[in-house]
């Protein structure tokens, strides 16, 4: 899930809250049209079974249009037509989420008001077999209103005083109940002398209310936008999460690679300043031991000597051994030479079979000690095929005033005294 999709969802959300609010009343409302005779079973009653004698009749064929002449021989004399909702009046329907019917019917006759009954059955008070024992929820139209009546409540419903009086239920059972219904039917009204003629003409009949309960409406609308919200946190804290996690990761990858990169460069670096044939320092490698030594000369008053020693006749050594014997020849040298130094003093080969020592904090005097040491230590050892080597030697100290350029110059000059010199020997700059 992107971002943007969460954003339109969320606005299409709003959007159906906004039209499920602003149709409620149409999306919720459910109606029931009552079509007597052709999905409900319909009777004429009267009060025959209580020992009346009214007579009632059909007009039409589809039982909608039915006649009464009420007789004298019941105190209360009526007549009407009932329309089941099952074979079974123990068998209702529950209509308890209806609010309110539409009743159109026409009507002849003398009485002042009609009479529908809601006969609503529960086994706290209905007995099998007895279909009076059906709660009689009843209410009252005024005749001259009709022919139709709309909106009538079921909140003007009660119970029928005689119906209370015979079944007398607890008193949570007293008020008008809905939740099974088996039966609608519709009288004639109270007070009624034996005598006069009814009739009655049914066009339409019907219940109207809702799926639910309008705060069961607004509460599910709520649990909706709270679990949307639930939801949408839960997702963002979990991207959240991910993001860090994969930023920290990132940034642990990076150091690894830094770190990995720093010390290949540490390594280059360090390669870059030695020699590969023998190991020593090249060039680069005792450029910054010489620019130390000349500072720590120039700023902090120390000595500083430079010695620069070539192989003599090394030319012949190639030619008569092979190039590989004098490589060897030159390793030897860098080995011995390397170990025979203090460790202040820095060693590197300057070139082809020429090599450099800088001493630095030390009197060209001790150099040259030293110069003749490392001479006759070169002299006494037998090299590669048991070749004698020698090498001749350029001693100098900087002096006042002198750049290490002057300085390098003189002690080359040196050496170069002490190859025309006859070779194998030290020269002092
Ligand atoms: P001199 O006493 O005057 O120094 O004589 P030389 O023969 O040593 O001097 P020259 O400069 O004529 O010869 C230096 C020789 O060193 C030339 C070159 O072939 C050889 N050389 C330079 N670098 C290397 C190297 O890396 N390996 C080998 N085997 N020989 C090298
Ligand atoms: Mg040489
Ligand atoms: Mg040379």
């Amino acid at each position: 899930m992107r971002k943007m999709s969460a954003e339109k969802a969320l606005l299409m959300l709003v959007i159906l809250t906004l039209g499920l609010l602003l149709f409620s009343d149409f999306l919720l409302e459910k109606r029931l049209v009552i079509e007597p005779g052709v999905a409900y079973r319909t009777e004429l009653d009267s009060d025959v079974q209580d020992g009346g004698n009214t007579v009632t009749e059909w007009v039409d064929q589809e039982k909608l249009h039915w006649r009464c002449h009420l007789g004298q021989a019941y105190d209360y004399p009526f007549c009407g037509m009932q329309i089941y909702f099952s074979d079974d009046y123990m068998r209702g329907v529950d209509l308890s989420n209806y609010t309110h019917f539409n009743l159109s019917i026409s009507y002849k006759g003398e009485a002042q008001s009609l009479r529908v009954f809601f006969r609503n059955s529960n086994p706290a008070y209905t007995k099998p077999n007895e279909m009076r024992s059906t709660k009689f929820n009843m209410v009252e139209l005024d005749a001259n209103k009709g022919p139709n009546y709309s909106a009538v409540k079921f909140d003007y419903f009660r119970v029928a005083d005689w119906w209370v009086l015979l079944y007398a239920p607890e008193m949570e059972l007293l008020r008008a109940e809905f939740n099974n219904v088996g039966l609608i039917e519709i009288q004639t009204g109270s007070g009624l002398k034996g005598g006069g003629t009814h009739e009655f003409q049914l066009h339409r009949l019907e219940l109207v209310g809702v799926y639910f309960a309008m705060e069961n409406f607004y509460l599910g609308i709520i649990l909706v936008w709270l679990g949307a919200i639930l939801i949408y946190l839960a997702y963002r804290i979990w991207s959240l999460s991910l993001a860090v996690k994969h930023g920290k990761l990132k940034q642990v990858e990076l150091t690894e690679i830094n770190s990995l990169l720093d010390q290949r460069a540490k390594t280059l670096e360090e390669k870059s300043k030695l020699d590969p044939l023998t190991g020593a320092y090249n060039r680069v490698g005792i450029e910054e031991s010489l620019t130390d030594a000349f500072h720590r000369w120039k700023y902090e008053g120390k000595a500083f000597s430079l010695l620069l020693f070539d192989v003599d006749y090394f030319k012949n050594i190639n030619d008569t051994h092979g190039h590989a014997t004098g490589d060897l020849v030159l390793r030897e040298i860098t080995n011995l030479v390397s170990s025979n130094i203090r460790s202040e003093d820095r060693f590197a080969r300057w070139g082809g079979e020429e090599f450099i020592i800088v001493c630095s904090n030390t009197e060209l005097s001790r150099a040259v000690e030293m110069a003749e040491k490392l001479r006759r230590l070169i002299d006494n050892t037998l090299f590669a095929n048991s070749l004698n080597v020698t090498v001749s030697i350029g001693a100098a100290q900087i002096h006042q005033g002198e750049t290490l350029e002057g300085l390098f110059n003189r002690t080359d000059a040196a050496l170069y005294a002490a190859k025309g010199a006859g070779r194998n020997r030290v020269s002092l700059g």
